[in-house]
């Protein structure tokens, strides 16, 4: 790693640079309450002024929600097209939470077998984190996720008058030799660093206690009527798996032209909240009860992932709260099961 220092005199310059010299993604605002992670071709349409991460997740960007695989034309010969769009990108704005999200993304879709739709675009991606103040629902620092350690090139930290940069590719520092005005961080930038993030990790609000949560999870597995009551509002809307920046579920279906000549094989984000998930043919439906698909949910997010990468699949962000209209919160049900177990 490598550490810098960015005045405030020079961030515009340095983003404007990129703007011109790559396809570049930031947060610009919808309307009052939304942001999202758009192209921008024009640095005063960056915003970076929200607090909560973008309720759209930055994984659209290379892993996105409808994407063509292959188009086909079986009318004569067959003709095979599989082309993935691949220019130089940066990511821009994101926060830990996100970082942390795409980290994981990067192992998933790299474990078993290697996806290249995914891989042709991430390796052509750089990432430009940025640190914020967390949201009401972010409880990244319970899980241990509110600091990035991998899946960026570039983190900015706002110290107020400066950028306190952390450099953690070649990528990344060769963005910074070409583009950014830049010296060496000093005691004092450190100093004023350990400060922030001291600051930062006092102020999250939301807390899940998941101690113990890998075992108590086996304990509470079978009681029908903890998980009644949990899921019982649950509208099997999907709304959560969307919004998640670590989900990676998807659905590959064809969509044929009428002549059953031509078509293209798609594959687009799917959800193991919505009833259909776990239907296979013959009409059995493996998860056909609200409440297996949400305790289904919470094993893959917390437990599944810590015995097969030794972390969770969930980085904490509190998306999946704020987009659920049953109001159904994942902060809630780890210290519910924790309570429950407990008792
Ligand atoms: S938990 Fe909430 S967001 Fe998720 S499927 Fe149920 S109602 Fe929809
Ligand atoms: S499960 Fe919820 S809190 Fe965890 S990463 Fe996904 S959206 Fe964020």
């Amino acid at each position: 790693m490598i550490y810098k220092i960015l005045d405030k005199k020079d961030y515009e310059d340095f983003l404007k640079k990129l703007i011109e010299n790559y396809d570049f993604y930031g947060p610009v605002k919808k309307d009052a309450a939304v942001h999202d992670f758009q192209k921008i071709n024009d640095f005063q349409k960056i915003d970076t002024d929200f607090k909560r991460t973008t309720i759209a997740p930055a994984k659209k960007i290379i892993y996105p929600p409808v994407e063509i695989l292959l188009s086909y034309d079986i009318s004569d010969d067959i003709k095979l097209n599989s082309k993935v769009q691949s220019e130089e990108m940066i990511l821009f704005g994101i926060d830990a939470c996100d970082v942390n999200g795409l980290a994981f993304l990067d192992r998933f879709f790299a474990d078993e077998f290697l996806d290249d739709f995914y891989f042709q675009k991430r390796n052509k991606l750089t990432v430009i984190g940025l640190d914020r103040i967390p949201s009401e629902t972010n409880f990244s620092l319970s899980l241990g996720k509110e600091y990035a350690r991998e899946g960026f090139d570039i983190f900015l930290t706002d110290l107020k008058d400066r950028y306190f940069v952390r450099v953690g590719t070649e990528k990344g520092n060769n963005l910074i030799r070409r583009f950014a005005n830049t010296r060496d961080a000093t005691e004092k930038d450190f100093a004023d660093y350990d400060k922030y993030m001291d600051n930062y990790r006092k102020s999250f609000k939301a807390k899940a206690d998941i101690s113990n949560f890998y075992d108590n999870f086996e304990i509470i597995y079978d009681n029908d009527k903890f998980w009644s009551k949990t899921a019982k509002d649950c509208f099997s809307c999907g709304s959560c798996c969307l919004v998640c920046p670590t989900c990676f579920c998807f659905n590959v279906r064809d969509d044929m032209e009428i002549n059953l000549k031509k078509g293209n094989k798609i594959r687009e984000w799917d959800s193991c909240m919505i009833p259909d998930y776990g239907l296979v043919a013959g009409g059995h439906n493996f998860r056909k009860d609200k409440e297996n698909r949400l305790k289904q949910r919470y094993r893959c997010k917390l437990k599944t992932f810590v015995q097969r990468f030794d972390t969770y699949a969930c980085v904490g962000c509190g998306r999946c709260i704020e987009a659920c209209m049953a109001k159904i919160s994942i902060v809630d049900d780890i210290n519910s099961v924790k309570k429950e177990v407990s008792v």
